[in-house]
């Protein structure tokens, strides 16, 4: 059975049920809208989680509902007769439509875009084939931050004592851990699909795919033919593969999966330390499973500052997670009790590491897939779609961002992106800089940087300043860590950080800031920052490009 709750939404005043779409015994499909509730903020919909036979109805046209209230009780499972009572939607008629922009994919590239091109008046349809959120808020950053939250509360919950606070069995509940992620991630979605409600975006689910230049067509519940003034695809990424024997075993996961295993495995072997290899190594350590990560490159997170790789590498060596670097994968085979054997080339001689599991992290790559993009004259290369710093492609009306166009995975910058090509569209001239781009690795610690990484003695000036030598880090028994800030010798301006410490997540924006707005260390030295926060470091290593460090 699954029980439909009341959304959470950013208010306190109750919501009315203002229609009631389905009636016992109706077979319902998950994503099939239940309900209306008309929320302070507008109306908004309540839809089914799973395919299913409506048992229960719990709430009347009329009646307030709350957060976390339960509205309807729905029995899962009855795939069979909802898949049978579906009606046949291939022979249907294209249904027409047009719109000033045109969006196809709703993760954080797309509805970004989607919102803003509204926003500024424009008649908008977004099209999207899974589910709103795309990968970020489905099975990419929220989700691995939920469960990273839950890993981190139990790490700490253990070292309790430290802090004079006494409590005993300490244990956790993966299953839970997991549900309380689906409920994150599914109050973000549906908050998604609100804000498409509030600013009149028409979603429509299914597969876009173009027929020309000119033309798109969707194909889903319904079949769609949609002329555009402009569109702007933000299809996103997908996992890539390597072509390694025995890649796609069965106990060989992506991301996707290792966010919704429903136990942990004893044993995991990660291929790849980068961002994504890394946290998960971080999260299923936390959770006692025995992990190995291997890395084909030099060091994990190969692009970083060299000290923070080591201090990472490290760290991870005192938690007990095995690193090997410079190690190429050959092989992956399953035993007969389903263990699997991963076999590497290490140090000039063959290596093996067994495990339960075995994470396949070796990357993503842009996603084109049904895109039709062949049927129109949008210029690809290696799979990704090429833009200027306008987001423009070759083609006059056509747009692309985010992950697709290959150039940074992050959503944050899809999302910037999205905003730059709408401005475009609407004719104000707006490029991209790709000179201030944060980016967070969510390990613990964690670590953040932005502009340049890897200073080069020719170049730069560099400042460090140690989380020790930091009051607050110290009042939360986080340490460990350091800034590194960088500064352009010709220019006098503060052009890169690298922070692997305690809150370096938030610490990062103001050096984006300080970049961004081209700041010399004088400016840094000049603000005040307030004490004790862990953000200081940042104005001590700014003292450091000048006159000196005070603390340190
Ligand atoms: C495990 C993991 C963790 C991550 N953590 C972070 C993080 O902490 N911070 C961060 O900044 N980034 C993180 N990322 C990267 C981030 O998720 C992506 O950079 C971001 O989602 C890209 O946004 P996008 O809009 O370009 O594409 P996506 O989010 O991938 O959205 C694309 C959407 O398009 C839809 N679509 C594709 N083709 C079609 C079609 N033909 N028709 C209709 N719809 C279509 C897809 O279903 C999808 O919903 C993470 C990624 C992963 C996998």
């Amino acid at each position: 059975m699954s029980i439909i709750k009341m959304l959470t939404l950013p208010t306190k005043t109750p919501s009315v049920v203002g229609s009631i779409e389905v009636k016992l015994g109706d077979t319902v499909v998950a994503e099939q809208e239940l309900f209306t509730v008309e929320t302070s903020k507008g109306k908004r919909p309540i839809k089914s989680d799973v395919d299913g036979i409506v048992k229960e109805i719990k709430v009347a046209i009329g009646d307030e509902v709350l957060a976390g209230d339960e509205m309807i009780i729905i029995e899962e499972n009855a795939g069979a007769t909802v898949a049978e009572d579906k009606a046949p939607v291939a022979e249907k008629a294209a249904e027409k439509k047009s719109a000033d922009v045109l969006v196809i994919g709703g993760g954080p590239g797309g509805y970004v875009a989607a919102i803003y091109a509204a926003m500024n008046g424009k008649k908008v349809i977004l099209v999207e084939k899974e589910r709103l959120g795309g990968t970020c808020l489905n099975v990419g950053c929220i989700p691995t931050k939920t469960l990273i939250e839950s890993a981190n509360l139990y790490e700490k919950a253990k070292n309790l004592s430290e802090f004079g606070i006494n409590a005993e069995n300490i244990s956790f509940d993966f299953a839970k851990v997991i549900k309380r992620k689906d409920g994150v991630v599914k109050n973000l979605t549906d908050g998604i699909g609100f804000l498409m409600n509030k600013h009149n975006i028409e979603v429509l689910n299914g597969l876009a795919s173009f027929e020309s230049d000119e033309k798109v067509l969707v194909d889903g519940d319904k079949k769609y033919e949609i002329d555009f003034e402009n569109v702007i695809i933000a299809t996103g990424s997908k996992q890539a593969y390597l072509g390694i024997e025995g890649e796609k075993l069965g106990s060989v996961i992506t991301s996707t999966e290792a966010l919704s295993l429903e136990a942990l495995p004893k044993s995991l072997t990660v291929i790849g330390g980068g961002v994504i290899g890394m946290e998960f190594a971080f999260i299923f350590n936390s959770f006692g499973v025995d992990v190995n990560v291997i890395e084909y490159a030099p060091d994990i997170l190969c692009t970083l500052d060299s000290g923070v790789c080591k201090l990472l590498r490290d760290i991870a060596a005192k938690r007990g997670i095995k690193i090997s670097v410079s190690s190429k994968v050959e092989s992956i085979k399953e035993t007969e009790n389903n263990m699997a054997i991963v076999t590497y080339a290490c140090e000039g001689k063959s290596c093996v590491v067994a495990s339960e599991k075995v994470l396949y992290a070796v990357g993503r790559t842009a996603n084109i897939d049904g895109l039709g993009i062949e049927n129109t004259s949008v210029k690809v290369e290696r799979g990704a779609i090429v833009v200027d710093d306008k987001m423009h492609t070759n083609v006059e009306n056509i747009y692309a961002i985010g992950d697709v166009t290959a150039k940074w995975q992050l959503a944050h910058v899809a999302s910037h992106q999205g905003i730059v090509a709408v401005d475009n569209i609407l004719g104000h001239e707006h490029e991209m800089s790709y000179d201030a781009v944060p980016s967070v690795i969510f390990t613990h610690p964690e670590i953040a940087v932005v502009g340049v990484t890897k200073p080069n003695p020719e170049k730069h000036v560099v400042s460090s300043f140690d989380f020790a030598a930091n009051g607050k880090s110290m009042v939360m028994n986080e340490t460990e860590g350091f800034i590194t800030l960088i500064k352009d010798k010709e220019s006098g301006l503060i052009v890169g950080a690298s922070i692997i410490g305690p809150d370096a997540s938030t610490t990062v924006n103001v050096v984006t800031l300080a970049i961004k707005e081209k700041m010399s260390e004088k400016e840094l030295m000049a603000t005040i920052f307030p004490h004790p926060t862990t953000g200081e470091v940042v104005h001590e290593a700014a003292m450091g490009l000048g006159i000196g460090t005070l603390h340190q």
